[in-house]
């Protein structure tokens, strides 16, 4: 390719809304343009790393044994009401409405579609494994849409859902595109762990986060260096079962929430079992959590709050964010998204906070018949956050390290809730009629670009790993008014391409200055620059990273880069 003809509209400057290095680097670099907040163009550069990231995602889901397809964004609200989610996702999900007012979504994700597509689909256990991929947009309306494609509204996510006839197929599923998805980030050169993100879910190991370890992560991970341990430290330290097993089956109603004055009130006004909430609660409060919603004295609204969660995951506003927007700590319960969760945050001065109420996450809804430790039990491993820095592995006493990281990709068992409330089911070989097991599997396709470069840039701009980079050589003739160089550097574009290297050329008449402060922008992992010595056949092969140089005769570049 020629950088003449290229569109790479670079920027001298950083524009201003870009805080992190990665948000930076891609516009400075003329790898993306926003359109409007959270929503993004892939302009040539940025759209061959999205190229190469989406391809080595397919081959390794393929690998694995996925099959791909394509489902469609734009989906019917009844389908989403059928699994209660229209109204349990909340107002991250884009809802858009037809010229004959019928209701649809942007997809978000694709569990509802997915699953009335086996369900239309399969009905023996003979068609049993199955997984199914997909990569494509998704769209979320993000509380704080911000650091560039790493929390988008739009994005491009490959997701892939497993429906296997019982539990060991799950673990076999589950356990495949754990691997693959190892293998993925790390074909993808970055540094990552898998951690535990919610132990306990659904048995054991029910989920994992892929987390690129980054400074601007908004996830705390604990690991050991002498074992495998990995957690997220803000995950809930509950979590709803995803089963209810409470005897009184567990609701999410529309209900006026009057203003509760204590947590006996509140209780009693959500028919929760008062003994087991209530220990629950104040075992929480002596360890300084809490599980509770504040209103009424301090003056929390929905605005307010929506401000300070990430409504979706529940990720939970820092202690220090909680402060500062009501001057004392909260909790929160409730099903939003994929995962219902019990959020928790620290404080040390909460015991007076009287007035609470259960929401789950939509105003106005509120959980009902929630029974503690059984539809939300306490994560295996404890309250995660009450370990420190250098304390010993619960796992195998070894060393603990924190470090911050961005979820590039999760891996999850469903188990039969969506294929319970949709009827996705199958004859057994005895003839009887079972829902499938499922499984789903994301992977931040655009964050995990975002990611790359936060681990991989320096002062002068990005470092692709060679997997990923939007071209495998740059060759840069320093002055192509110069016969000897244009011409010398012609053929060495030629014969790398002809090699079957992706070569960008710099054939533009500007300075060697601007030249080599581009290349370093856009940060392609080898260069040679074709320059004074061009007469005697020689020319410079330098790596980006490492700023190596050597001089070789042209004739053994391709050798030398191969
Ligand atoms: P987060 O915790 O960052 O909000 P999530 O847990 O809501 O992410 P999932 O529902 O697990 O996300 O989706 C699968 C993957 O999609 C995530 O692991 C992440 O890499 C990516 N992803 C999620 N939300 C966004 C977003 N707003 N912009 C870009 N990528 C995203
Ligand atoms: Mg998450
Ligand atoms: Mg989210
Ligand atoms: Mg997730």
């Amino acid at each position: 390719m020629r950088q003449l003809n290229l569109f790479v509209p670079t920027l001298r400057e950083v524009p201003s809304e870009a805080e992190i290095v990665s948000h930076q680097l891609m516009l400075r670099a003329g790898f993306i343009r926003q359109l409007v907040s959270g929503v993004y163009s892939y302009l040539p550069l940025g759209h061959r790393v999205l190229r190469k990231v989406t391809n080595i995602v397919r081959e390794e889901m393929e690998r694995a044994g996925a099959q791909e397809i394509s489902m469609p964004a734009i989906q019917p609200a009844e389908l989403w009401q059928e699994t209660g989610r229209w109204e349990a996702y909340g107002p991250e999900l884009m809802r858009l409405k037809d010229r004959h007012e019928r209701s649809f979504v942007l997809g978000p994700t694709h569990e509802e579609v997915v699953t009335s597509i086996a369900r239309d689909g399969i009905n023996s256990y003979k068609k049993l494994p199955v997984n199914l991929f997909q990569i494509q947009t998704k769209y979320r309306d993000e509380v704080r849409p911000r650091f560039g494609v790493v929390r988008a509204r739009e994005f491009v996510m490959k997701d892939a859902y497993s429906f296997d006839i019982d539990r060991e197929g799950l673990d076999r599923s589950y356990q495949s595109m754990y691997d693959a998805y190892t293998q993925i980030f790390t074909r993808c050169g970055l540094n990552f762990r898998a951690v535990e993100a919610d132990a306990g879910a659904i048995g054991g190991k029910g989920t994992h986060e892929f987390m690129a370890l980054s400074e601007i992560g908004e996830d705390t991970i604990a690991y050991c260096d002498s074992c495998h341990y990995a957690a997220n430290l803000e995950q809930a330290v509950v979590h709803y079962n995803g089963e209810p097993s409470s005897e009184v089956p567990l609701t999410m109603e529309k209900v006026h929430t009057p203003d509760m004055k204590s947590i006996e009130q509140l209780v009693s006004f959500l028919r929760i079992n008062p003994d087991k909430l209530i220990k629950s609660l104040m075992f929480k409060l002596d360890e300084r959590f809490v599980l509770a919603l504040v209103r009424g004295d301090h003056e929390l609204n929905d605005v307010k709050l929506k401000n300070m969660f990430d409504a979706n995951t529940l990720r939970f506003a820092t202690e220090q964010e909680v402060l500062d927007v009501i001057g004392a700590p909260v909790g929160f319960i409730g099903p939003v998204g994929v995962e219902a969760k019990i959020t928790v945050v620290a404080d040390h001065a909460i015991r007076d906070m009287v007035n609470a109420v259960v929401g789950a996450g939509e105003k106005d809804y509120h959980l009902i018949n929630v029974t503690a430790g059984t539809d939300f039990q306490i994560s295996e491993y404890g309250d995660l956050r009450n370990i420190q820095e250098g304390d010993a592995c619960p796992q195998c006493g070894g060393e603990i390290h924190f470090a911050r990281g961005i979820e590039v990709g999760h891996v999850f068992k469903l188990g039969t809730r969506y294929s319970e409330k949709m009827k996705a089911t199958f004859l057994d070989e005895q003839g009887k009629e079972k829902p499938m097991i499922m499984g789903c599997y994301g992977i931040g396709i655009s964050r995990t670009i975002a990611a790359v470069i936060e681990q991989c840039h320096d002062e002068h701009g990005i470092i692709w790993p060679k997997t990923i980079a939007p071209f495998d050589v740059h060759v840069i003739p320093v002055n192509v008014k110069n016969d000897e160089q244009r011409q010398l550097a012609e053929e060495v574009y030629a014969s790398l391409q002809e090699a079957g290297l992706e070569v960008l050329i710099d054939d533009r008449a500007e300075r060697a200055g601007v030249k080599f402060k581009d290349a370093d922008l856009i940060g392609i992992p080898l260069r040679v620059i074709v320059g004074a010595k061009a007469g005697e056949n020689k020319v410079e092969c330098k790596v980006r990273k490492t700023g190596e140089t050597v001089e070789i005769s042209a004739d053994q570049v391709v050798s030398y880069l191969k």
